[in-house]
């Protein structure tokens, strides 16, 4: 394969082949994109010239530069497909490159050259000006391959050649005559498409250039991002098993389970205790968004009961609530809803919500958990009467490791982490989550599925009637 590769860039050598592969299918890609401009322009030309000279012959230099532009077109499929790793395909595409060039160029050459031919005195505006126009469309459009764009370049060279030579040798007129300047001229005309090559060429190289760093620039970023997320995922792991029997045997002692806590121990053991079960709340937190953002958390979908959802996430936090001071109030739908979710995750996002609300409330405050119908969606609503979070806040509410008050000063713990996970798990069951907040006065955070169809023609299920604190 190596020895393929490397005889197959020695032979396409005659134009440059670094990036040859971006270069080959920039070429095609563009080339099929101006098509319609391309086609508007001959038969424009075609129509001109078939009026004022022979039409047949006009009409006849089109049909092959029609020819040339379906095989041109053919090209696309192939080089979409195609990979450098190809050589035969890279080989194929770029004989057709070669054999369309010629034949599109040979097709324009002679149509302008039958223009010439046909008129009687010198000063060929038509014919000259036409190939004036192609030169530059090739040079402005064909600069991914700079063989192919000589290759035709000195085809219409040739054409522009003849076409003032031709007059020159036909009547051999004196050297300041109009026929000699004309000749001039076109010199001149031909070294200004020249230098416009080599202006559009170099445009292209610097663009191809800047395209590699950014993708050199991009692969070093994932890889880097993947140690990362590697080391954090060790790190986390190692930390995790440790922490766990730290956090039970202070939970152990702490309870008394072991035997009486002497008195001036109690508070160092509670502290420790309670910073323990940060750290492993952190931890599992890491955990989740490497899996997630690795794609590995695995969902397992299953017809699942909103309200009972609902129920167990409230009954889960009811000793945190109790603890804090506040009064978590359920209210829940008469009529039964389901939707489709993973139970696990879903009581995770639950939790998530209802610690928020639970933390950033007042002591004495309600927290109020809602299930409705909304259309054909369920939404499960948890309202606090807490801090509540100012305008434009959103970024930092579901962000990473963001908080909205992050401050040294700030009252209650947390990882930032919480709302993105959420954020992540809805999205995962095609729901939504947002809120709706006014600061010193409360949020309302809330989520948002698909119901299962059994329950979405359910009037009833409208209208939330059933209370239970
Ligand atoms: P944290 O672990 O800090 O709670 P989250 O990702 O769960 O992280 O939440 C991000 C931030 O969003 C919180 O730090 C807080 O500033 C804000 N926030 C979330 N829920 C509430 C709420 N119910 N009331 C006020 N602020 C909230």
């Amino acid at each position: 394969m190596t020895t393929l590769s490397t005889s197959w860039s020695r032979r396409s050598g005659w134009f440059d082949s670094t990036g040859r592969e971006q270069r080959i299918k920039d070429y095609i890609e563009l080339t099929r994109k101006l098509i319609w401009q391309r086609q508007a322009t001959f038969l424009a030309a075609t129509m001109l010239s078939a009026f004022y000279f022979d039409a047949l012959r006009m009409v006849a230099c089109y049909g092959l530069v029609l020819f040339s532009e379906v095989f041109d077109l053919m090209l696309s499929p192939a080089a979409r497909k195609w990979t450098d790793d190809n050589p035969r395909t890279g080989r194929m595409l770029l004989i057709r490159i070669t054999f369309n060039t010629v034949l599109s160029a040979l097709a324009i050459g002679f149509f302008v050259i039958q223009l010439a031919v046909q008129q009687h005195t010198g000063g060929h505006f038509t014919p000259l000006f036409f190939l004036f126009a192609a030169s530059l469309f090739a040079a402005m459009n064909n600069s991914q391959m700079i063989g192919i764009l000589l290759l035709r370049l000195s085809i219409y060279s040739g054409a522009f050649m003849f076409i003032t030579f031709y007059d020159v040798f036909r009547y051999q007129p004196p050297i300041y005559s109009r026929t000699w300047l004309e000749f001039f001229t076109s010199v001149f005309v031909l070294y200004f498409i020249a230098d416009m090559s080599l202006a559009f060429y170099k445009q292209y190289q610097e663009r191809l250039e800047q395209l590699k760093k950014v993708r050199e620039e991009n692969r070093r970023t994932k890889a880097a991002y993947e140690i990362k997320s590697q080391f954090l995922s060790t790190v986390s792991h190692e930390l995790r098993t440790p922490l766990t029997s730290i956090k039970a045997s202070l939970d152990l002692v702490n309870n008394g389970v072991l035997g009486e806590v002497p008195e001036n121990l109690r508070p160092a053991l509670a502290i420790a205790a309670k910073n323990s079960h940060r750290l492993a709340n952190l931890i599992d937190d890491l955990l989740d968004l490497q899996k997630i953002e690795a794609g590995e958390m695995v969902f397992h979908f299953d017809k699942i009961d909103v309200a009972e959802l609902v129920k167990e996430a409230v009954e889960s936090t009811k000793s945190y609530a109790d603890h804090l001071g506040i009064h978590v109030a359920t209210v829940l739908p008469t009529q039964e809803m389901q939707m489709r979710g993973d139970h696990s995750r879903l009581i995770q996002v639950m939790h998530n919500l209802m610690s928020n609300a639970l933390k950033f409330s007042r002591e004495g405050g309600t927290v109020q958990v809602r299930v409705e119908a909304r259309g054909p969606k369920v939404r499960i609503s948890v309202q606090d009467e807490g801090v509540g979070i100012p305008e434009n806040a959103r970024d930092k509410v579901f962000g990473k490791f963001s908080q909205v008050d992050s401050s040294d000063i700030r009252k209650v713990g947390g990882t930032g982490l919480g709302m993105n996970i959420t954020k992540q798990i809805v999205e995962r069951h095609e729901g939504k989550v947002d809120y709706e907040s006014k600061l010193g006065e409360g949020s309302t955070f809330y989520v948002e599925f698909d119901r299962l169809p059994e329950a979405a023609g359910d009037e009833d299920a409208r209208n939330p009637v059933a209370l239970t604190a």
